[in-house]
């Protein structure tokens, strides 16, 4: 049995009538462009994440590069994040002109180390970006505790973790904004690219609904220099279609993530752990192996994939060489990023796949 890393082939037949009729009412209107279809989705995914408002934009990337714009984030700032990331979460802070300052991760977590976080704020920090890595959220309390006590945003990257919960909170709901990607494999995912900012405050939804759109107050009038970033109709209907299903995908995710916890426990394989007071959904299920690359090549010799998020920790790629950080600063994400080992999952992977992974990995080990 061959098994794929992801296999949405199930999930987009579930919601295949409804995207054809609502894209069928689209194309009747020609409303590509912020059609009515655009804020009946930012509704309701505001309803979801527990949130007053959602704003859609065209990627994961561009909700941080907007939330982070709204806070007249820029040159001679800084802005902390873990090193540990998609490299997304860095470039956002480079677009404004900020200084990105990277921080270790927890070795359970892998997460943000909020102690190490607190060494490193300085008169110029103006943002946290934590990242809830994997599907699993940040450790919030502590990290929201060191923002308010310097005065200092938190914006949380919950690009990997739609629908995963803190204490009971959403994710994205608990800092002054959360950003979305609904990149194709993403927990939620479009049929292209997507993103979204969440936010309970009134200043940055009017100063994200205007940056998203040219700066612009009203057709002819443009109050800043703004961008072209909004999130396309077509998009929306598939999101609408899908954020129904959420949860129930996110247990179907939890459900295959218990069976590996099993099975690779019980052969003494490092699996995800997760907080007592957190929802982890597995949006990805990465696992810690000494000798990773050979077992990479022999679970691919078995027919199955894995891949590895994320081989270089972010202070250590050359595009932020001018950081000026090296080999060593982070030791728990660097040796993360030595083992680190993602296997197959999705919501509708099927008891059998799931062994499948399984029997291959005690081979290739
Ligand atoms: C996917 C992702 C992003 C970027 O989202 P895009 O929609 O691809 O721009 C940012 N941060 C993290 C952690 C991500 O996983």
């Amino acid at each position: 049995m061959s098994v794929q890393f992801i296999d949405f082939t199930r999930q987009n037949e579930v919601i295949k009538s409804e995207v054809d009729a609502g894209w069928a009412a689209v194309i009747a209107k020609s409303s590509f462009i912020m059609g009515p279809q655009v804020k009946a989705f930012e509704e309701e995914f505001a309803r979801y994440c527990g949130v007053k408002y959602a704003l859609g934009v065209n990627s994961g990337t561009d909700a941080l590069y907007l939330a982070l714009s709204a806070l007249d984030i820029g040159p001679g700032d800084e802005v902390i994040l873990p090193t540990h990331t998609f490299i997304a979460t860095a470039l956002c802070v480079s677009y404004t002109g900020a200084a990105v300052k990277f921080v270790d991760v927890e070795d359970v977590t892998y997460n943000i180390d909020p102690e190490k976080l607190a060494k490193v704020v300085s008169k110029k920090t103006k943002a946290i970006i934590p990242v809830h890595l994997y599907g699993q959220m940040a450790n919030m309390d502590q990290i929201m505790a060191v923002a308010d006590k310097n005065g200092i945003a938190v914006v949380e990257d919950a690009c990997q973790a739609h629908g995963a919960k803190y204490k009971g909170v959403r994710s994205g709901a608990m800092g002054k904004a959360g950003c979305f990607s609904f990149y194709p494999t993403k927990g939620l995912g479009a049929w292209g690219d997507g993103g979204a900012v969440i936010t309970n405050d009134d200043k940055i939804k009017y100063m994200v609904e205007m940056l998203r759109d040219y700066g612009r107050t009203d057709r002819y009038s443009h109050k800043m220099k703004g961008f072209n970033s909004r999130l396309d109709t077509m998009q929306a209907v598939v999101l609408s279609a899908k954020l129904k299903h959420l949860d129930e995908w996110n247990a179907m995710r939890q459900k295959a993530a218990a069976v590996y916890a099993e099975e690779l426990g019980r052969i003494g394989v490092a699996v995800p752990r997760q907080a007592a007071d957190r929802d982890h959904v597995y949006q990805t299920y990465a696992i810690r192996v000494k000798n990773r690359d050979k077992v990479m090549e022999n679970l691919k010799a078995r027919g199955i994939p894995s891949l590895i998020h994320y081989p270089i920790p972010i202070h250590l790629q050359e595009a932020y060489l001018d950081a000026g950080y090296k080999a060593g600063d982070f030791p728990v994400a660097e040796k993360i990023a030595a083992e680190i080992l993602s296997l197959p999952l999705f919501p509708h992977m099927t008891p059998d796949q799931v062994k499948e992974v399984v029997r291959a990995l005690k081979e290739s080990l």
